[in-house]
């Protein structure tokens, strides 16, 4: 829905990667930003971004990008989120607010949280919709459409600047939900970080296998090998920041995980086909809620093959 005023005047985007070029072409899409600033640290990112035309300016110094911003949002991998807080928070106006799309959400509390200058409101958030894609040439404004949003605030936040944070998001397409860093770290952990984890485990095994070539892995790779490749070819630098900065929540699930792993092991081991038969009953179930909450389909490879159904 286009809005007849937009929400704010200025908004900057440092770091214009999948997630800040889909920020930006969604708030395009919705008539939510006057003007939309764009930073990226490479030249050649930042070439990209002007040809792509997703912002109205590109800057090659942060400062400029948030000067006088409203809302400013620090769309980079988890790891460089504290020194892209530090650079631009001179620049920072009061009354300004300040936001992520990181990952992790207590490291990012920690690291940026001490840099933002008085009178400005620092609103942590995380939009649950992503592809294995990176860079301005993989954003599209429907990313984020009925996929969930969730905002951490910290104590004492302004209910005003959380108030229109929400209506941001939802303005983009997303499902907003509030929630306290710990416990965001802890749910991803489970419903992103392991499964990224186990496809990057798993993939790795596969390549390592000397009894089985290369061309096998490839030649046959549709018998369940594939859907993990997809999303063992995410970024490898995002990833190896939300590992380093989540490190109490994955160890903890990883830990539960292994149990399990070892449960079904000896099941396998002892001919236990009930126990088999029927935890894959169980996790049949569990799919079909995700579908009938809206958040996959079940079109044939998940209508991956169709730019703005991936997530
Ligand atoms: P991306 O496509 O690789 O883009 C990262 C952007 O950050 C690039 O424009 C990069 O610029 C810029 N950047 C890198 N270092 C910077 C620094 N020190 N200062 C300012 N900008 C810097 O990554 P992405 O997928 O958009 O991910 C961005 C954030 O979103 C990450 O924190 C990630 O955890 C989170 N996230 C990702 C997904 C997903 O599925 N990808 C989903 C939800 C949330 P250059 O190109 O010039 O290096």
């Amino acid at each position: 829905m286009t809005r007849t005023a937009p929400l704010f005047t200025k908004v900057a985007l440092i770091g214009v990667g999948l997630i800040g070029s889909s920020l930006a072409h969604a708030m395009r899409r919705g008539g939510l930003a006057a003007h939309i600033a764009g930073y990226a640290p490479s030249p050649e990112t930042r070439a990209r971004a002007a040809e792509l035309g997703f912002c109205h300016s590109m800057h090659d110094n942060p400062a400029d990008a948030a000067r006088g911003a409203d809302l400013v949002i620090l769309c980079t991998p988890v790891g460089a989120l504290e020194s892209a807080a530090q650079a631009i928070s001179s620049s920072l106006k009061p009354g300004a607010i300040l936001s992520d799309v990181g990952s992790v959400k207590t490291a990012v509390i920690r690291d940026v949280g001490p840099v933002v200058p008085e009178g400005v409101h620092f609103i942590p958030g995380h939009p649950i919709a992503g592809t294995e894609h990176s860079g301005p040439d993989a954003g599209f404004a429907e990313l984020f459409d009925g996929r969930w949003c969730i905002l951490t605030p910290v104590a004492g936040t302004d209910e005003t600047a959380l108030a229109t944070l929400v209506d941001f998001w939802r303005g983009c397409g997303s499902r907003v939900e509030v929630m306290d860093s710990k416990h965001h770290d802890l749910v991803l952990a489970i419903t992103s970080h392991l499964p990224h984890l186990i496809a990057y485990n798993i993939v790795g095994t596969a390549a390592d296998l000397e009894e089985v070539t290369q061309s096998e892995v490839i030649k046959f790779s549709a018998g369940g090998f594939r859907d993990f490749t997809r999303i063992a070819a995410s970024d490898p630098v995002m990833w190896r920041d939300v590992f380093l900065n989540n490190r109490e929540a994955v160890l903890e699930v990883l830990g539960r995980f292994s149990e399990d792993l070892s449960a079904l092991q000896r099941a396998i081991r002892w001919g236990d086909g009930e126990m088999l038969f029927d935890l894959f009953t169980r996790t049949r179930a569990i799919r079909r809620s995700i579908v009938e909450a809206g958040q996959d389909t079940e079109a044939a490879n998940f209508g991956r093959n169709a730019k703005p159904n991936r997530a």
